[in-house]
Order: structure tokens, then C-alpha cells, then sequence
């Protein structure tokens, strides 16, 4: 679902993408619940334990085609093959960066569309054990449209299935076996708004954290949104505990309506509400993303009406340097620009922690990826683009109180 409603147009997708294909109308088999496939396996006359066999081959194991089933007779991986995907996923590439810890993949869907997923390994240190940390995607493209965001360049494509979603994780769990490790932690920071596709993300988180499917524990799985309230409303009913991450970006209201346009829909005051709500109901601790931009958001008196915003809750800020990935006019802010900020949060109480992106020479910001496939944007369009934002921000960080 594309966000609609904002009082100011955000600024428009730079690249346009050819139509995509035909969609294939088998449902993807790791989107259905346990109980829909034991339902199949009854209407076809097959006996329980085939059900169990299908989750291992589906959960643990290799199988990408209805072929690999091999523990399934001849027949029965035939029926399944016309009425399901084993995999939705029909093409990965994968790029290494980081000397390997980071392993980045573009996904082609069945209709042509290109989705990314990373994959980071961070070896144990310390009393802290390895992990394997996979950031999947949950739209092809998005709405949203940061503008430091390369997704946020290609504009809307479609909402995946839940499949789709559940897919990226089998596809790394299974790489990461043949290299003897295991997937620890699964995070909704790839491509698109996981809380403008809330039905199909909670699916997915509910497949992942299912101890007879994935088997994740519900607090290693994180869903990062931009601020989508009545997804947020959604979050709080149901009190899962999963970690919530908010896109913030900006504190002062003017500044986030050009940084993350949602803002003009769900201004930031209801978004930290909400998601101080969500603390309450489940006792997690929101964690604040802010990508710093030199000059744009990174000054002492952002600093100051961040701690504003965000005085007295159970939060946590990650400040994260931009990456070079989007036609933007902006530049990262400095490493001591940085640290300066997360002194001054720090110094008022509220924690902070500076993040390094991994895998930047490779474009780790999910989305670019894609859009470089898609083709330079022209350059008439970059340029107004570009002019555009400079004013937009220009005026944000002019007006009074900002
Ligand atoms: N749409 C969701 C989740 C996907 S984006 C959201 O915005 O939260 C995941 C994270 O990547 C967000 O915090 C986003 O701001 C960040 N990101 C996007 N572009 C980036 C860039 N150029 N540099 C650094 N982080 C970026
Ligand atoms: Fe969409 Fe998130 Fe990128 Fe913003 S940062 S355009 S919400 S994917």
C-alpha cells in the first residue's frame, strides 16, 4: 500500500522502472501456516507425518524445488510443484564486502522485480558470542521516499507475500550452513516499509519466531519503520517482543517532513508516543535510528531537540553516518562530528551508540543495488532533484524554532 495523504508532495522517484511480468499464482509454501499445509496433506490423502517431513526440508533443510523433497514421494512432489513454490526467490546474486562478513544479495522475484538482502557476520568477541545478522526486505521499493534513501529512488513497487519475506531468511540460513554457522538475528531494514505491509510482516515475524518453523527467538527479530502509526497501534495490541527500531532522522518537525516525508502524515511527536507505548506494553527498549547528515541534522541544536524529544523514555539512538548511496546534495557527517553528537546525547541522559556501516563499498543502505540495475536516473532529473532538497532543507532549518 503506498502512504497517501501527505499535505506536501514528497519528492518524486527518480527512476522509472520497466513493467514488471506476470505474477505466479502458486502461493509460496513457507508463507502458509502449519495448519494449512496439514489441511492440504489431508484433502490428498497423506498421512501427518508427511507434514513433519515437508517442515524439515522446508525449515532446516536445502530445498529450493519441489525436486529436493527427496524424503516426499515421486507423486507427491509432483502435486506439490503445480499448486506451490518451494522458493519464491528465482535468481540470487550475492556480493561479498568486509572480507566476507558481509554478504549482500539481490533477489529477482517472479514478475522481474529486484529485492536485496544482507547478510553481516560479526565474530565473538569477548563474553559476546558470534552473530549472523540477516536485514531482509519487506516491499520492492518504497513509498516513503527518504530522500538519502536509495529505495526511496525507486518509488513504490509492490508489497512482498509473506513467503517472499520468509524467503531471504531460509536463503541465508541455508548459505550460512554451508559454511558452518548460524543465522542468529533477522532485522526489517531492508528494502521498503515493513509497516505499510503490516499483515504480510507480521506473518512472516510470526513464521520466523515459530518454534516449529524457523524457530527465532521473538527478540532477535527487529522491525525498523519510518513511523507508521497505526501500524505501531497494531504493534502495541499485540505486544510481541520483537525490538521496535524508529527511523527518526530528525527531531525538529520541519527537518523530518523533508528527511522522512511521512512526517507530514505522522507527525513525531505521535510516533515517539507511540512508540513509548510500545515500551510500556512490552518492556523493550526502542532503539532510535538517526543516518547523520553533515550540515543537514547533525548540529548542537539538533542534538539538543532530540534529548527534548526524547527525555524520560526507554530508548536508545544509533547514530549512523549516511551512505554515499542516493542522488542526494548531501554529504555524511564527519566521525567527530558524530562522536560530539553522541557526547552531547550521552551528557543528557540518553544513550547513544555510533554505528559503522558495514559493507558501504558494496552500497550495504538496501536499495541500491536495485536501483543501480534500474539505470541512471537522467541527469536533468538528479540535478532538480537535487536543487530541490537544498531549498527544501534550506527553509526547514531556517524557520523559527526549528
Ligand atoms: N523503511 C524502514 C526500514 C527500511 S530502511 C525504515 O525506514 O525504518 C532501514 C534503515 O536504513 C533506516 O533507518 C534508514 O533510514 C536507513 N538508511 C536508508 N538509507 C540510508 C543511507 N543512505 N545511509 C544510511 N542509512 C540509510
Ligand atoms: Fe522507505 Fe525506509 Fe528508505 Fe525511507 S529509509 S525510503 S521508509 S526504505
Amino acid at each position: 500500500m503506498p502512504f497517501e495523504g501527505a499535505a506536501v508532495a514528497p519528492v518524486q522517484p527518480l527512476i522509472n522502472l520497466p513493467p514488471a511480468g506476470a505474477r505466479d499464482p502458486r502461493p509460496g509454501l513457507s508463507g502458509l501456516t502449519p495448519e494449512r499445509i496439514a489441511d492440504w496433506l489431508t484433502d490428498h490423502r497423506q498421512p501427518a507425518y508427511r507434514g513433519r517431513q515437508l517442515a524439515d526440508h522446508l525449515w532446516s533443510g536445502a530445498a529450493q524445488s519441489a525436486d529436493e523433497l527427496h524424503t516426499l514421494p515421486q507423486g507427491l512432489r509432483m502435486d506439490l510443484a503445480t499448486q506451490f513454490r518451494v522458493s519464491t526467490l528465482c535468481e540470487t546474486e550475492i556480493q561479498p564486502a568486509d572480507n566476507g562478513l558481509t554478504q549482500k544479495a539481490l533477489h529477482r522475484l517472479d514478475d522481474g522485480r529486484l529485492i536485496e538482502s544482507v547478510l553481516m557476520r560479526y565474530p565473538a568477541r569477548g563474553w559476546r558470542r558470534a552473530r549472523a545478522t540477516v536485514c531482509i526486505s519487506s516491499q520492492a521499493g518504497c513509498a516513503v521516499g527518504c530522500p538519502f534513501c536509495a529505495t526511496g529512488e525507486l518509488g513504490f513497487e509492490r508489497d512482498l507475500e509473506t513467503s517472499e519475506i520468509v524467503d531471504q531468511a531460509r536463503f541465508w540460513r541455508h548459505w550460512l550452513a554451508g559454511v558452518g554457522q548460524r543465522l542468529t538475528n533477522v532485522v526489517f531494514m531492508g528494502m521498503g516499509e515493513p509497516l505499510l505491509n503490516t499483515e504480510r510482516v507480521l506473518e512472516a515475524a510470526a513464521a520466523l519466531t515459530d518454534s516449529g518453523r524457523f524457530g527465532l527467538g521473538a527478540r532477535h527479530v527487529t522491525i525498523s519503520t519510518s513511523g507508521v502509526v497505526p501500524g505501531m497501534e497494531r504493534l502495541i495490541a499485540e505486544r510481541p517482543q520483537y525490538t521496535l527500531a524508529v527511523s527518526l532522522h530528525a527531531a525538529r518537525p520541519e527537518l523530518r517532513d523533508v528527511l522522512v516525508p511521512l512526517n507530514r502524515r505522522y507527525p513525531v511527536r505521535q510516533v515517539v508516543d507511540a512508540a513509548a507505548r510500545y515500551a510500556a506494553a512490552t518492556g523493550r527498549r526502542v532503539t532510535y535510528e538517526y543516518v547523520m547528515i553533515d550540515g543537514i541534522n547533525d548540529m548542537h541544536d539538533d542534538a539538543v531537540a532530540l534529548t527534548r524529544l526524547l527525555h524520560g523514555q526507554r530508548a536508545h539512538v544509533n547514530l549512523i553516518p549516511m551512505n554515499l548511496v542516493a542522488h542526494t546534495p548531501w554529504q555524511p557527517s564527519s566521525m567527530e562530528r558524530i562522536e560530539a553528537f553522541a557526547l552531547q546525547l550521552r551528557g543528557a541522559g540518553v544513550g547513544a551508540t555510533v554505528r559503522r556501516n558495514r559493507g558501504a563499498e558494496i552500497g550495504a543502505a538496501c536499495g541500491q543495488l536495485a536501483a543501480d540495475r534500474a539505470g541512471a536516473p537522467p541527469p536533468a532529473a538528479v540535478a532538480r532533484r537535487r536543487e530541490l532538497l537544498v531549498v527544501e532543507s534550506a527553509a526547514a532549518l531556517a524557520r523559527p524554532g526549528s
